[in-house]
């Protein structure tokens, strides 16, 4: 069931490729399997799936143990600075940057792994209170900071939009977030390299893609709804 679920969202992200002139390959899918079984994610192994999303570290630490190394594991929520550790040599990219004080810490958990730590700036694209992520206008200055700490490599902007019935109520927000990210793109910043969009969710990863994100984190749609209770 898994790998039906799986196919059709990789027609869509086709069919969204293909209205909008683009090349498929230039989307990566994350499969977020937060809160889901590591026998879930086997499932789609062999499907050629190997990035996956979570948003709690300690999930992310125990399921990297578990499953081959070759996976890929994005963490995607909100990080605290205390539980940088468990994940600093275990994920590929943190795409929830959104304050000075995180990413100095980042900064400092990947120079003592000797590692540069890719990271995406978390954009909080409407303003909405109960979101975290720094204001579209406070982005720029936000990443010309970022951008002096020599253990981390911003490579682009992430957003989480808001929850909403028509997916068309968000196109505008991802159009302005990839608005965001060509103006930066063009200040050409030392140690910045915006070329990653990661939005787009179960509910508006197509109109996402149509506005050109790079990464989509889609969960619901594979693995069915989530069961917080257990
Ligand atoms: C849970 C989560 C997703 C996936 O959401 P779905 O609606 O299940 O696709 C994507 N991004 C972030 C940051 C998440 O926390």
């Amino acid at each position: 069931m898994l790998k039906e679920q799986l196919h059709e969202v990789q027609k869509k992200i086709e069919e969204a490729c293909r209205r909008s002139g683009r090349d498929s390959r230039e989307v990566t899918l994350i499969a977020v399997s937060k809160t889901k079984p590591t026998s879930m994610i086997e499932e789609l192994l062999p499907e050629g799936i190997r990035d996956f999303g979570e948003n709690k570290p300690q999930e992310l630490r125990d399921k990297y143990q578990i499953l081959p190394k070759d996976l890929r594991w994005h963490m995607i929520g909100h990080l605290q600075t205390n539980k940088i550790k468990y994940i600093i040599d275990k994920a590929c990219m943190i795409h929830s940057v959104d304050s000075l004080h995180l990413a100095e810490a980042i900064d400092r958990e990947a120079e003592k792994h000797n590692l540069v730590m890719p990271v995406l700036v978390e954009v909080n694209v409407a303003g909405e209170e109960t979101k975290f992520g720094v204001s579209p206008g406070e982005t720029l200055s936000f990443v010309e900071k970022l951008s002096h700490l020599s253990h981390i490599r911003v490579e682009g902007l992430m957003t989480i939009a808001p929850f909403v019935d028509n997916p068309e109520d968000n196109r505008i927000h991802f159009r302005n977030l990839r608005n965001l990210c060509v103006d930066i793109k063009a200040k050409n910043i030392d140690n910045v390299n915006m070329c990653t969009l990661s939005m787009g969710m179960t509910a508006d990863f197509q109109v996402a893609i149509e506005e050109g994100a790079t990464m989509v984190r889609v969960g619901t749609a594979i693995f069915g709804a989530r069961d917080y209770q257990i």
